[in-house]
């Protein structure tokens, strides 16, 4: 991997990562990641990075904004901006990769002589994590899925970090500020940054496969709020009213079990029974059968609901948290 800009000199550097990618149609050619780096002095450091899953719009637009705007007199110290981290697949507007199928945050701690998607993700973790001291890593819900719009942290064994990180995520200034209990983090680079000792913060600002007005919004003062609670950015952090939720279980999730077309029956954000149906799956085959209930394992607030309008078996249906 080749950057084409310094993370040592003072001002403002618009450039790339370039990672060799030889194929037929070039043979010498390079997958092409765009960067900023913006450093004034001595200081901490940010890693900033949306397009983790390329069809999660929020993040690359409020990274790309705030590259383009900011005036590094306004830093102390450095931001490291990449608005496309699996920049193929922001480029396709997909999950996932459409060179290698990589899920950028299934591909951590990554392999240097791996995929390309490992080979970023391999990257980050030997080059910008250790120079980072907080990393902001954006998420949507995608094509598939649709959130309340939300900033979190993970619950942390060691008792400083998950302070700070909840800190920096409630600074973010969301909506909603979520806790959560990571069961399986093998792969993500959330867990790669946590056990580097780092402040993480993770979002899902809505989804669907695209960005809303609202939830750009959130994503483009959550990203200053964050800088600002870092001692990165001058100015005051912009105050929004945040509620708690947490997500302790399993409970919180509900799986689709037959394919059909999904009726929701009741919109994101609304408050639920442990119990009921959230959604009915209508069989798409004949008429004559009932529809199959998709119901809540627990009580608390829908705060995510699958999106196209059919449903598969494994689908994630929607999640259940609860307000603290
Ligand atoms: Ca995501």
């Amino acid at each position: 991997m080749t950057p084409t800009v310094p993370f040592d000199r003072d001002g403002k550097f618009h450039g790339h990562l370039r990672l060799p990618y030889s194929r037929d149609d070039s043979a010498w050619g390079h997958v092409m990641i765009p960067i900023c780096v913006v450093r004034n002095g001595d200081g901490p450091t940010a890693l900033v990075t949306g397009g983790n899953h390329g069809d999660e719009y929020e993040g690359p637009i409020a990274v790309t904004e705030f590259a383009h705007s900011v005036n590094p007199a306004d830093v102390s110290g450095r931001v490291i901006l990449i608005p496309g981290l699996n920049a193929p697949a922001l480029a396709a507007g997909r999950r996932t990769s459409p060179i290698d199928g990589g899920n950028m945050n299934r591909s951590f701690p990554g392999d240097p002589r791996g995929t390309v998607t490992q080979k970023i993700a391999a990257w980050v973790v030997n080059t910008l994590l250790p120079m980072a001291d907080i990393v902001l890593d954006f998420h949507s819900g995608g094509r598939t899925l649709d959130f309340l719009p939300f900033a979190a942290s993970h619950v942390l064994p060691d008792r400083a970090q998950d302070a700070a990180c909840a800190a920096a995520a409630r600074a973010f200034g969301a909506p909603w500020t979520v806790r959560m209990l990571e069961i399986d983090d093998s792969g993500m680079f959330d867990g790669a940054a946590e056990r580097a000792g780092k402040v993480f913060v993770t979002t899902e600002l809505g989804g669907a496969g695209m960005a809303r007005p609202k939830t750009v919004a959130i994503a483009r003062r959550g990203l200053r709020n964050v800088l600002i609670h870092g001692d990165i950015l001058a100015g005051e952090i912009a105050a929004a009213e945040t509620r708690s939720l947490d997500m302790p279980d399993d409970a919180c999730f509900t799986f689709a079990e037959t394919a059909g077309m999904m009726e929701p029956l009741v919109p994101l954000g609304a408050e639920v029974a442990e119990g009921q149906e959230l959604a009915l799956v209508w069989p798409i085959e004949a008429t004559g059968r009932d529809p199959a209930p998709l119901r809540a394992g627990r009580a608390g607030l829908l705060t995510a609901r699958h999106v196209p309008g059919l449903i598969q078996p494994g689908d994630c249906a929607a999640v259940v948290a609860v307000p603290v």
